[in-house]
């Protein structure tokens, strides 16, 4: 007999497999004899209350062999004949699983990629970090396997409407990933994990007859009536398809700039601004498990979300890496952007977690208005949004001193405008410079991260001479900027094409329809679902 069985135990517990089996035994009034194993269905951390606890479901085998979980299988096709072409813009999350779902579907997808596979991609990264030396076609965000590659990886997405979870987490384990993100309430995979999964996507993707082309640009559109004709790569490729997945992802400025000058519609679109936060890991530990498991390696490193809303506004944490390192995710000399990843086992002294302020486009027409520097047209213009962005980014840059070293501020000298005289250890490897960040981020950015931050200081208060969130050992690197696009490409709702061009069909993150690994996967599923729907009709 299988049973499903939902346990709550000590962590001690939940890490020892003859108590889980004991607790099995007991659950289902059996003996432990009885028991022959058991397969993790769900696994989450339940920090709220004085104890932690694990919640575990199960599917336990009672009086029958036990047998590991089947894995999903998928039906990859010789792609090679396709009497169908479908050329892919960007190889990142959004841009493989189209391809994938493609060739599941019979149809051959070809990938054009700016950025170099993961391995030389790896190289550019180093002299980024190290010598403060952008490459802007191969970065954190450009290159095989897109801003997902180099990524903290975490898999944990809230679009449930939006596709099967469950399928891109097994398509993730059918290329390499551990099983444990198929039960985690909080999959995550790593960023020294990340690369060899990408690597095997792309060899799946040459070996059934796809194509994944490198430092392949898209520069131009060739455009006939109400179609996509080809595209111009910066090598003076001129390429052909019956349809085109644009899927450039949220940095791909060239590309928004591209439509715009085209007059193929875009709209500007609200995103959210601000820093990302350090604190040392054992402090967030000690806020979130006590201090009986703090300390210990019985729970993995703690996490947090905050979300407060001020003056009509969400300041939320967003993208949290416990155990992780700040990185420079810059596509650009002279921008300064931050993110931040974690390897697999997050086990480096520091969390961090982007602060940011929800923000719209009313308050950037505001913002430019009072200060009387933007033009009508300007202030109407689909790229607002971008030209906002990057303009924040750029004066991170400056005020940071260049070579990516970044503006920062300790958290409480932060909320009284205080000059940090010194500046705690920080994990941001092309360095930090102490800076007032009310001189970096607009006002009605840096007031209601202001009023949040105290606010999240009361939500994770210091407890039994512990310290709280709110603390000055707390370090602010700015900006925090690529959170989601500045810009959507409008797409038909059925169908999913630009409304404007027949064949070409905006997909994942850049064009507004996803934020996250997951969800641009998603994205990518539905958008070549859709299509090959409209190629085979
Ligand atoms: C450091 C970091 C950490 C992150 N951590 C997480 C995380 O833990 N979990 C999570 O869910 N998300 C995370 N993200 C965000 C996540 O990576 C993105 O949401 C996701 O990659 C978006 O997928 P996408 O395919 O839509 O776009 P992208 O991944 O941005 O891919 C777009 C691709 O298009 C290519 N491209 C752009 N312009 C052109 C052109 N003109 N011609 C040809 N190719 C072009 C780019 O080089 C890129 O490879 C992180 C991002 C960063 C930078």
């Amino acid at each position: 007999m299988q049973q499903k069985i939902s346990l709550k135990l000590l962590p001690s517990d939940a890490a020892d497999e003859v108590a889980i089996i004991e607790k099995i035994a007991k659950a289902t009034a059996k003996k432990t004899t009885e028991v022959s194993g058991y397969q993790l269905l769900k696994r989450s951390i339940d920090a709220r209350g004085k104890t932690v606890w694990i919640n575990l479901t199960l599917n336990a085998f009672i009086n029958e062999p036990f047998h590991q979980r089947t894995l999903q299988k998928f039906d990859f096709k010789d792609v090679n004949n396709s009497s169908k072409k479908v050329i892919i813009i960007g190889g990142g999350p959004a841009g493989i699983f189209a391809a994938l779902q493609l060739i599941e579907l019979g149809i051959k997808p070809i990938i054009l990629e700016r950025g170099k596979e993961v391995r030389a991609r790896r190289r550019d990264l180093a002299i980024l970090n190290k010598e403060g030396i952008i490459n802007p076609e191969s970065n954190y965000c450009f290159g095989e396997g897109g801003a997902g590659t180099y990524s903290d990886g975490k898999l944990y997405t809230r679009s449930t409407k939006r596709g099967d979870i469950n399928r891109i987490l097994n398509l993730f384990v059918h290329f390499g990933a551990d099983e444990n993100i198929l039960s985690d309430a909080h999959p995550h995979i790593g960023t020294n994990k990340l690369p060899a999964i990408i690597t095997a996507m792309r060899t799946r993707i040459l070996d059934c007859g796809g194509e994944f082309h490198f430092n392949k640009k898209v520069i131009d559109f060739i455009l006939e009536k109400d179609k996509l004709k080809s595209v111009k790569t910066a090598d003076g490729d001129v390429l052909t398809a019956d349809s085109f997945i644009l899927a450039t992802g949220h940095s791909a400025r060239d590309i928004f700039l591209l439509l715009h000058q085209k007059k193929i519609e875009i709209e500007a679109k609200g995103f959210a601004l601000g820093v990302r936060i350090e604190h040392p890991q054992e402090l967030i530990n000690t806020i979130q498990y006590g201090r009986e498991y703090g300390l210990t390696d019985l729970l993995p490193p703690a996490s947090y979300s905050l979300v407060e809303q001020v003056d009509g506004r969400g300041v939320f944490s967003f993208c949290m890496c416990p155990g992780g390192i700040i990185a420079p995710a810059s596509t650009n000399e002279n921008e300064l952007v931050v993110n931040g990843w974690s390897p697999s086992k997050r086990n480096n002294p520091f969390a961090n977690s982007g602060m940011v302020v929800q923000t719209e486009i009313e308050d950037v027409i505001k913002y430019y208005s009072d200060r009387k520097n933007k033009s009508e047209s300007d202030l109407q213009s689909p790229l607002l949004m971008m030209d906002f962005q990057k303009e924040v980014e750029q004066n991170a840059f400056a005020i940071g001193g260049g070579k990516f070293v970044a503006p920062a501020q300790r958290m409480v000298d932060f909320t009284e405008d205080k000059f940090s005289s010194s500046l705690p250890k920080c994990s941001y490897l092309p360095g930090i410079n102490s800076a007032l960040l009310k001189d970096v981020l607009p006002a009605f950015i840096n007031d209601k991260l202001k009023k949040a931050l105290k606010s999240f200081g009361k939500k994770m208060p210091a407890k039994n001479k512990h310290l709280g969130y709110f603390t000055n050992e707390a370090v602010l690197v700015a900006t925090e900027s690529r959170t989601s696009s500045p810009v959507r490409i409008p797409r038909d709702e059925d169908i999913l094409h630009h409304p404007q061009i027949k064949n070409l069909f905006p997909c994942g993150e850049g064009a507004g329809y996803a934020g996250g690994i997951v969800s641009a996967a998603m994205d990518g599923e539905r958008v070549a679902n859709r299509l090959a729907d409209l190629l085979m009709s």
